[in-house]
Protein backbone atom coordinates (compact mmCIF):
# COMPACT_ATOMS: atom_id res chain seq x y z
CA UNK A 1 0.00 0.00 0.00
CA UNK A 2 1.00 3.57 -1.01
CA UNK A 3 0.60 5.63 2.25
CA UNK A 4 0.54 8.81 -0.16
CA UNK A 5 3.25 10.93 1.71
CA UNK A 6 5.94 10.01 -0.65
CA UNK A 7 7.98 13.93 -1.16
CA UNK A 8 7.30 14.58 2.40
CA UNK A 9 9.34 15.98 5.02
CA UNK A 10 9.54 14.54 8.47
CA UNK A 11 11.16 15.01 12.06
CA UNK A 12 11.66 11.54 13.82
CA UNK A 13 13.11 12.47 17.17
CA UNK A 14 15.95 9.98 19.21
CA UNK A 15 16.09 8.23 15.69
CA UNK A 16 19.73 6.86 15.89
CA UNK A 17 18.24 3.33 16.82
CA UNK A 18 15.11 1.21 18.28
CA UNK A 19 12.01 2.61 17.63
CA UNK A 20 12.98 5.96 16.92
CA UNK A 21 14.72 4.29 13.32
CA UNK A 22 12.06 2.19 13.13
CA UNK A 23 9.97 4.95 12.58
CA UNK A 24 12.56 6.79 10.23
CA UNK A 25 13.06 4.26 8.04
CA UNK A 26 9.08 3.39 7.35
CA UNK A 27 9.01 6.77 6.54
CA UNK A 28 11.98 6.87 3.94
CA UNK A 29 10.73 3.79 2.70
CA UNK A 30 7.23 5.42 1.95
CA UNK A 31 9.46 8.26 0.08
CA UNK A 32 9.50 10.69 2.99
CA UNK A 33 12.88 13.20 3.65
CA UNK A 34 14.25 13.18 7.29
CA UNK A 35 15.67 14.74 9.88
CA UNK A 36 16.80 12.47 12.43
CA UNK A 37 18.66 13.70 15.79
CA UNK A 38 20.50 11.94 18.38
CA UNK A 39 23.11 12.84 20.83
CA UNK A 40 25.90 10.64 19.70
CA UNK A 41 27.61 12.59 16.92
CA UNK A 42 29.15 9.49 14.76
CA UNK A 43 25.59 7.19 15.86
CA UNK A 44 23.52 9.80 13.86
CA UNK A 45 25.72 10.14 11.26
CA UNK A 46 26.12 6.12 10.46
CA UNK A 47 22.14 5.75 10.32
CA UNK A 48 21.46 8.55 8.40
CA UNK A 49 24.04 7.22 5.69
CA UNK A 50 22.51 3.99 6.13
CA UNK A 51 19.03 4.94 5.42
CA UNK A 52 19.71 7.32 2.74
CA UNK A 53 21.49 4.32 0.83
CA UNK A 54 18.92 1.72 1.36
CA UNK A 55 16.13 3.97 0.36
CA UNK A 56 16.96 7.14 -1.82
CA UNK A 57 15.85 10.16 0.40
CA UNK A 58 17.30 12.75 1.72
CA UNK A 59 18.27 12.12 5.46
CA UNK A 60 19.80 15.01 7.47
CA UNK A 61 21.60 14.21 10.82
CA UNK A 62 21.68 16.41 14.11
CA UNK A 63 23.81 15.65 17.00
CA UNK A 64 21.74 17.16 20.16
CA UNK A 65 20.31 16.59 22.92
CA UNK A 66 16.33 17.26 21.91
CA UNK A 67 15.40 17.49 25.47
CA UNK A 68 17.55 20.98 25.75
CA UNK A 69 16.30 24.39 24.13
CA UNK A 70 19.77 24.58 21.92
CA UNK A 71 18.74 20.70 20.76
CA UNK A 72 15.25 21.60 19.59
CA UNK A 73 16.27 24.73 17.92
CA UNK A 74 19.20 23.05 16.14
CA UNK A 75 16.60 20.07 14.38
CA UNK A 76 14.19 23.17 13.48
CA UNK A 77 16.88 24.98 12.01
CA UNK A 78 17.27 21.90 9.57
CA UNK A 79 13.43 21.32 8.92
CA UNK A 80 11.66 24.43 9.88
CA UNK A 81 8.42 23.20 8.17
CA UNK A 82 8.27 19.40 8.99
CA UNK A 83 4.79 17.87 7.35
CA UNK A 84 5.84 14.70 10.47
CA UNK A 85 6.51 15.13 13.58
CA UNK A 86 7.66 11.92 15.48
CA UNK A 87 8.25 13.01 19.12
CA UNK A 88 10.43 10.62 20.68
CA UNK A 89 13.30 10.75 23.50
CA UNK A 90 14.63 8.40 26.06
CA UNK A 91 12.92 7.69 29.03
CA UNK A 92 13.41 8.39 32.47
CA UNK A 93 15.65 6.19 35.16
CA UNK A 94 13.63 3.96 36.86
CA UNK A 95 13.62 4.11 41.05
CA UNK A 96 11.10 4.35 43.46
CA UNK A 97 8.60 7.68 44.59
CA UNK A 98 10.74 7.90 48.04
CA UNK A 99 14.07 8.29 46.85
CA UNK A 100 13.02 10.62 43.95
CA UNK A 101 13.55 14.66 44.27
CA UNK A 102 12.00 17.48 42.36
CA UNK A 103 14.95 18.09 39.86
CA UNK A 104 14.31 14.32 39.01
CA UNK A 105 10.94 14.94 38.12
CA UNK A 106 11.63 18.46 36.65
CA UNK A 107 14.02 16.50 34.22
CA UNK A 108 11.38 13.82 33.65
CA UNK A 109 8.67 16.65 32.93
CA UNK A 110 11.43 18.61 30.48
CA UNK A 111 12.07 15.52 28.54
CA UNK A 112 9.36 13.25 27.86
CA UNK A 113 6.15 16.36 28.19
CA UNK A 114 7.68 19.75 28.02
CA UNK A 115 10.00 19.30 24.83
CA UNK A 116 7.32 17.25 22.65
CA UNK A 117 5.35 20.10 23.60
CA UNK A 118 7.95 22.73 22.40
CA UNK A 119 8.18 20.82 18.97
CA UNK A 120 4.65 20.62 18.77
CA UNK A 121 4.16 24.67 19.63
CA UNK A 122 7.03 25.22 16.75
CA UNK A 123 5.28 23.34 13.67
CA UNK A 124 1.36 22.84 13.97
CA UNK A 125 0.61 25.98 12.94
CA UNK A 126 2.79 25.91 9.82
CA UNK A 127 1.11 22.53 9.25
CA UNK A 128 -2.52 23.82 9.75
CA UNK A 129 -1.45 26.35 7.08
CA UNK A 130 -0.09 23.83 4.07
CA UNK A 131 -3.56 21.89 5.10
CA UNK A 132 -1.41 19.07 6.09
CA UNK A 133 0.19 17.65 9.35
CA UNK A 134 0.70 14.11 11.22
CA UNK A 135 2.24 14.58 15.03
CA UNK A 136 2.96 11.38 16.41
CA UNK A 137 4.09 11.55 20.12
CA UNK A 138 5.99 7.64 21.36
CA UNK A 139 5.04 7.89 24.78
CA UNK A 140 4.47 4.38 26.70
CA UNK A 141 1.77 1.59 27.71
CA UNK A 142 2.72 2.66 31.22
CA UNK A 143 0.16 5.78 30.14
CA UNK A 144 -2.57 3.26 30.51
CA UNK A 145 -1.28 0.94 33.46
CA UNK A 146 1.77 2.31 35.40
CA UNK A 147 4.68 0.90 35.82
CA UNK A 148 5.80 0.21 39.56
CA UNK A 149 9.34 1.53 38.78
CA UNK A 150 8.71 3.81 36.06
CA UNK A 151 7.05 6.31 38.37
CA UNK A 152 8.73 9.64 36.55
CA UNK A 153 7.75 8.14 32.91
CA UNK A 154 4.38 7.46 33.97
CA UNK A 155 3.87 11.06 35.54
CA UNK A 156 5.38 13.31 32.34
CA UNK A 157 3.91 10.65 29.83
CA UNK A 158 0.49 11.14 31.25
CA UNK A 159 0.81 14.82 31.31
CA UNK A 160 1.49 14.91 27.82
CA UNK A 161 -1.28 12.47 26.88
CA UNK A 162 -3.48 14.88 28.40
CA UNK A 163 -1.99 18.28 27.42
CA UNK A 164 -2.24 17.13 23.65
CA UNK A 165 -6.01 15.75 24.27
CA UNK A 166 -8.06 18.78 23.00
CA UNK A 167 -5.49 20.16 20.67
CA UNK A 168 -5.81 17.53 18.84
CA UNK A 169 -9.50 18.02 18.18
CA UNK A 170 -8.62 21.77 17.86
CA UNK A 171 -6.21 21.40 14.77
CA UNK A 172 -8.12 18.54 12.85
CA UNK A 173 -10.13 20.67 10.96
CA UNK A 174 -6.82 21.23 9.20
CA UNK A 175 -5.91 17.85 8.15
CA UNK A 176 -3.80 18.01 10.72
CA UNK A 177 -3.55 14.80 13.51
CA UNK A 178 -1.83 14.15 16.81
CA UNK A 179 -1.70 10.64 18.11
CA UNK A 180 0.35 9.27 20.70
CA UNK A 181 2.05 5.50 20.10
CA UNK A 182 1.65 3.49 23.27
CA UNK A 183 4.76 0.82 23.01
CA UNK A 184 4.68 -2.34 25.49
CA UNK A 185 7.82 -4.57 25.47
CA UNK A 186 9.76 -3.67 21.93
CA UNK A 187 13.44 -5.44 21.24
CA UNK A 188 15.10 -3.01 21.65
CA UNK A 189 18.93 -1.61 23.26
CA UNK A 190 16.62 -0.18 25.81
CA UNK A 191 14.79 -3.47 26.71
CA UNK A 192 17.75 -5.44 26.71
CA UNK A 193 19.80 -2.74 29.26
CA UNK A 194 16.84 -3.67 31.94
CA UNK A 195 17.10 -7.53 31.15
CA UNK A 196 20.62 -6.97 31.76
CA UNK A 197 20.31 -5.12 35.35
CA UNK A 198 17.72 -7.84 36.04
CA UNK A 199 19.99 -10.55 34.95
CA UNK A 200 22.62 -8.80 37.03
CA UNK A 201 20.49 -8.66 40.45
CA UNK A 202 18.77 -12.17 40.09
CA UNK A 203 21.76 -14.10 39.08
CA UNK A 204 20.38 -15.30 35.90
CA UNK A 205 21.63 -15.38 32.64
CA UNK A 206 20.70 -12.70 30.48
CA UNK A 207 19.02 -15.11 27.64
CA UNK A 208 16.86 -16.67 30.48
CA UNK A 209 16.08 -13.46 31.79
CA UNK A 210 14.83 -12.06 28.19
CA UNK A 211 13.07 -16.06 27.63
CA UNK A 212 10.79 -15.25 30.73
CA UNK A 213 9.91 -11.51 29.65
CA UNK A 214 8.91 -12.94 26.24
CA UNK A 215 6.70 -15.23 27.44
CA UNK A 216 5.28 -12.87 29.41
CA UNK A 217 3.69 -11.63 26.29
CA UNK A 218 0.72 -13.05 25.02
CA UNK A 219 2.55 -13.34 21.61
CA UNK A 220 5.22 -15.01 23.48
CA UNK A 221 7.70 -12.46 21.85
CA UNK A 222 9.07 -9.10 22.01
CA UNK A 223 7.30 -6.32 19.44
CA UNK A 224 9.83 -5.37 16.89
CA UNK A 225 11.05 -2.09 15.34
CA UNK A 226 10.09 -2.92 12.18
CA UNK A 227 6.68 -3.40 13.61
CA UNK A 228 6.72 0.10 15.58
CA UNK A 229 7.72 2.03 12.16
CA UNK A 230 4.85 0.70 10.12
CA UNK A 231 2.24 1.58 12.21
CA UNK A 232 4.07 5.19 12.38
CA UNK A 233 3.93 5.29 8.54
CA UNK A 234 0.44 4.53 8.62
CA UNK A 235 -0.47 7.05 11.33
CA UNK A 236 1.69 9.87 9.43
CA UNK A 237 -0.27 8.60 5.76
CA UNK A 238 -2.25 10.70 3.73
CA UNK A 239 -5.37 7.89 4.55
CA UNK A 240 -5.06 8.83 8.46
CA UNK A 241 -6.29 12.06 8.65
CA UNK A 242 -9.77 10.39 10.15
CA UNK A 243 -7.28 8.97 13.38
CA UNK A 244 -6.70 11.54 15.78
CA UNK A 245 -6.49 12.30 19.49
CA UNK A 246 -5.91 8.55 19.71
CA UNK A 247 -3.74 6.52 22.54
CA UNK A 248 -2.51 3.15 20.54
CA UNK A 249 -1.76 0.90 22.39
CA UNK A 250 1.17 -1.56 20.63
CA UNK A 251 1.85 -3.86 23.24
CA UNK A 252 1.18 -7.71 21.59
CA UNK A 253 -2.14 -7.90 24.33
CA UNK A 254 0.35 -7.45 27.05
CA UNK A 255 -2.68 -5.13 28.70
CA UNK A 256 -5.18 -7.29 29.95
CA UNK A 257 -8.60 -5.15 28.90
CA UNK A 258 -11.49 -6.32 27.41
CA UNK A 259 -11.59 -2.55 25.80
P1 LIG B 1 16.76 2.89 22.60
O1 LIG B 1 16.79 1.65 21.75
O2 LIG B 1 17.64 2.99 23.78
O3 LIG B 1 17.02 4.14 21.61
C1 LIG B 1 16.94 5.43 22.12
C2 LIG B 1 17.32 6.42 21.02
O4 LIG B 1 17.06 7.73 21.48
C3 LIG B 1 18.78 6.38 20.63
O5 LIG B 1 18.90 6.72 19.27
C4 LIG B 1 19.38 7.48 21.51
O6 LIG B 1 20.61 7.91 20.99
C5 LIG B 1 18.26 8.52 21.42
N1 LIG B 1 18.15 9.47 22.52
C6 LIG B 1 17.99 9.18 23.83
N2 LIG B 1 17.91 10.31 24.54
C7 LIG B 1 17.99 11.34 23.66
C8 LIG B 1 17.98 12.74 23.79
N3 LIG B 1 17.85 13.33 24.99
N4 LIG B 1 18.08 13.51 22.68
C9 LIG B 1 18.22 12.94 21.46
N5 LIG B 1 18.24 11.60 21.29
C10 LIG B 1 18.14 10.81 22.37
O7 LIG B 1 15.28 3.16 23.19
P2 LIG B 1 13.85 2.71 22.61
O8 LIG B 1 13.53 1.38 23.17
O9 LIG B 1 13.79 2.95 21.17
O10 LIG B 1 12.89 3.74 23.40
C11 LIG B 1 12.42 4.95 22.82
C12 LIG B 1 11.40 5.55 23.79
O11 LIG B 1 10.30 4.65 23.93
C13 LIG B 1 11.95 5.78 25.20
O12 LIG B 1 11.40 6.94 25.75
C14 LIG B 1 11.45 4.56 25.96
O13 LIG B 1 11.34 4.81 27.33
C15 LIG B 1 10.10 4.36 25.30
N6 LIG B 1 9.58 3.00 25.48
C16 LIG B 1 10.27 1.93 24.99
C17 LIG B 1 9.77 0.65 25.19
C18 LIG B 1 10.50 -0.58 24.66
O14 LIG B 1 10.12 -1.70 24.97
N7 LIG B 1 11.54 -0.46 23.88
C19 LIG B 1 8.56 0.46 25.87
C20 LIG B 1 7.88 1.59 26.35
C21 LIG B 1 8.41 2.84 26.15
P3 LIG B 1 21.71 8.68 21.93
O15 LIG B 1 21.83 7.88 23.19
O16 LIG B 1 22.96 8.71 21.10
O17 LIG B 1 21.15 10.05 22.17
Amino acid sequence: MDMGIRGRKAIVCAASKGLGRGCAEALAAEGVDLVICSRTNAEIEKTASEIAAEYGVSVTPVACDITTGEGRAAVLAACPDPDILVNNAGGPPPGDFKDFGLDDWRQAVEGNMITPIALIHETVYGMMGRGFGRIINITSFSVKAPIPTLELSNGARAGLTGAVAALARKVSPKNVTINNMLPGPFDTDRLRNTSKAIAEKTGKTMEEVQAARAAENPTGRFGTTEEFGAACAFLSSQYAGYITGQNIVLDGGALNATI
